[in-house]
């Protein structure tokens, strides 16, 4: 057994744990502050609390932070992907990309993914386990603390936006992913606003009612962005790309979205990853089109950034062009990704599949 990390710690696991070592009441805050607005790499850097707490909090609670086992820049310098090593030896990827004057974090919110989506590298390297709060947490930190060392970004808020879009399926593992999110819009911790945050799943129907009722500290409805990773407006072609589908077909999924939409008041976004000759097509775009009437929400195009154990190519342009020309007739928003990541294999879990193979 690790011994507990820091960041495992909800605030007021915190304060009893300080107020049972005998601490005045506001030492949890005080903690709290350097772990997640000075972004503390060491219990050490903590001035302002008295020695012997540091020590007896090192000891209790070391402060390890993920190790970097390899990383990748992308050839224009603004994406970058850390392979980072868990305190049980397991491995995540996370990726910061900067641009469109953003500076986002796309975090991992498993070790694997049991879903098993047959182009995306995380799901052909199957299933590890779940990453706790914390750890979801720390590679949020992690790039807040490279971005503020390198200074020219705002001091109070060096990251813009948190996408948890990485390895795994955030509503497979749902109680430590909530945990993160409030922790990472915490108006007493790290202070991101939750409109900056996106969760992206694969469609886990009773995940999202579940979502849906969650409530912010205001009270009101989470204010995150959903995605949902669509890729196929077919039962028949989504069965075969989203396994998962077999069990939550799109007629349940558009009806959870449905509700999600009219709980929440904001709009859900579409991903929508492009395979040539299997989902490119102007038919499937009309069918996307035909489960998106009437629906508040904004459809991403990816182009395939190909994996070893599948066999499928991006879309020629024409292709592309020939979708949109669809989803524009039909009023659709949408936005075609630049695949600026793909010399760093920025689809999730690649780096790690790489690494592995050496
Ligand atoms: N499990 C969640 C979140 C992680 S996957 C989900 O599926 O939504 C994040 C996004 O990366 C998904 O939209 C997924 O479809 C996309 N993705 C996975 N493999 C990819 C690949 N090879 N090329 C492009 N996008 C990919
Ligand atoms: Fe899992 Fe998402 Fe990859 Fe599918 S695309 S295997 S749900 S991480």
């Amino acid at each position: 057994m690790n011994p507990p990390s820091p960041y495992d710690l909800s605030l007021p696991e915190l304060q009893a744990l300080l107020e049972g070592w005998g601490e005045p009441p506001f030492r949890a805050r005080q903690v709290w502050e350097w772990l997640y607005v000075h972004l503390a790499e060491d219990w050490d850097q903590m001035t302002s609390l008295p020695r012997s707490l540091r020590e007896r909090l090192a000891a209790h609670l070391p402060l390890v932070l993920p190790r970097v086992l390899a990383t990748q820049v992308s050839s224009d310098g603004l994406t970058r992907k850390d392979l980072l090593q868990l305190a049980d030896g397991e491995t995540i990827e996370t990726v910061l990309m900067r641009y469109e004057r953003r500076r986002t974090a796309c975090i991992s919110t498993q070790v694997g993914c049991p879903i098993g989506c047959l182009f995306c590298a995380t799901g052909q390297a199957g299933f590890r386990r779940n990453l706790s709060a914390g750890e979801i947490v720390a590679q949020a930190l992690h790039f807040a603390r490279i971005l503020r060392a390198e200074g020219s970004v705002p001091a109070d808020r060096p990251l813009s936006n948190v996408v948890l879009m990485g390895m795994g399926e955030p509503l497979l593992n749902y109680p430590a992913t909530l945990e993160a999110i409030h922790r990472l819009s915490d108006p007493q911790g790290f202070r991101l606003g939750q409109r900056h945050i996106t969760l992206s799943t694969v469609g886990i129907v009773p995940e999202i009612d579940r979502l849906a009722g969650e409530k912010s500290p205001s009270r009101g409805p989470l204010q995150i962005t959903l995605a949902i990773s669509l890729h196929a407006a077919t039962d028949e072609l989504r069965n075969r790309l989203v396994p998962i589908n077999r069990r939550y077909g799109l007629d349940a999924l558009f009806a959870a979205c449905r509700r999600y939409i009219s709980r929440t008041g904001r709009r859900i976004s579409f991903e929508w990853v492009l395979i040539a000759g299997v989902n490119d097509s102007p038919a499937q775009a009309e069918a996307l089109a035909d489960r998106l009437q009437g629906l508040t929400a904004h459809v991403n195009l990816i182009p395939l950034n190909p994996t070893p154990a599948y066999e499928g190519k991006p879309p020629s342009r024409q292709a592309i062009a020939a979708f949109t020309e669809v989803l524009e007739r039909r009023g659709i928003p949408f936005t075609v990704r630049l695949r600026r990541g793909i010399e760093i294999q920025a689809g999730c879990g690649q780096l790690r599949g790489v690494k592995r193979e050496k």
